[in-house]
């Protein structure tokens, strides 16, 4: 079952068409990976799935709420986090909690609040400023915030940038726990090919806001003559008319 689905989506901006009828599915349990280079349309497309910018045409349902009509319903079970998102650094961990608990409207916060710092390991920074936490730690923090509110389709645009590497593999691994254990679906960007080769189970390689290629991230770059993921992506931002599209319509 899909917990996200985007079809036929497009966003232009004055003259420029920053996504041209992007359509494609997350399904729960599924970690997918958006990737392309700079201005492919990925910023763009995080931001109307939150409800942030309204799309030009096209849909958007998420846990089988489509977004223009049922926004509530359909953002209620959605989360994000991003690097350049950090919690306000002059609150405790958990007055931050609190703080995103209670816009969300999460039932018994308290409880769940509880069990988010117990989940990422930080009981013991409960009353710690943000502000002063190592960038592993405010991650996990970050984190935690996007679970309050139980959701189905979580958004992490670089999730893991700035964190050295042995941190970085530690969230990734409580991202795949969680994504398998709560069936989550995620939506995730990253620039690091080789953390995407390891924790995306398919990805969808942006160009010009058009899906250029869909596959499995192990095996998509051998199928396109490119020995890494990393050469695939520089081949679709350099020589994006060398590429064979993946046929989306099967
Ligand atoms: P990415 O996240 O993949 O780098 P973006 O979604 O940020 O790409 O941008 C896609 C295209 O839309 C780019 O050509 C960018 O210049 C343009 N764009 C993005 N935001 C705006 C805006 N607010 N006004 C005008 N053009 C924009």
């Amino acid at each position: 079952m899909s917990i996200l689905a985007v079809s036929d989506l497009c966003k232009q901006y004055g003259p420029t068409t920053a996504v041209n009828g992007l359509s494609f599915q997350v399904g729960s349990h599924e970690i997918l990976g958006l990737l392309g280079p700079n201005g492919a349309g990925k910023t763009t497309t995080i931001n109307m799935i939150l409800g942030v910018l309204e799309p030009t045409s096209g849909s958007i349902t998420i846990g089988g709420c489509d977004l223009a009509k049922r926004r509530r319903q359909a953002l209620g079970r959605t989360n994000f986090a991003a690097v350049y998102a950090p919690l306000p650094g002059n609150l405790t961990v958990a007055q931050n909690l609190r703080v995103f608990g209670m816009l969300y409207a999460v039932s018994h916060l308290r409880d769940r609040i509880e069990t988010v710092l117990h989940d990422f390991d930080l009981l013991q920074f409960r009353d710690t400023k943000c502000g002063v936490l190592s960038s592993g730690e405010q991650a996990r923090v970050a984190l935690a915030k996007a679970m309050l509110n139980q959701p189905r389709l979580l958004l992490l645009d670089e999730p893991t940038a700035s964190l050295d590497p042995s941190i970085a593999r530690e969230i990734r691994a409580t991202i795949r726990q969680f994504a398998e254990r709560n069936g989550v679906g995620v939506l995730w960007t990253s620039h690091n090919m080789i953390e995407v080769a390891e924790v995306c189970h398919r990805v969808l390689f942006l160009s010009k806001g058009k899906v250029l290629l869909e596959g499995d991230p192990r095996t998509l770059p051998q199928e396109n003559n490119h020995p890494t993921l990393e050469d695939l992506f520089v081949a679709v931002a350099r020589e994006p008319l060398t590429i064979r599209p993946t046929d989306m319509s099967s």
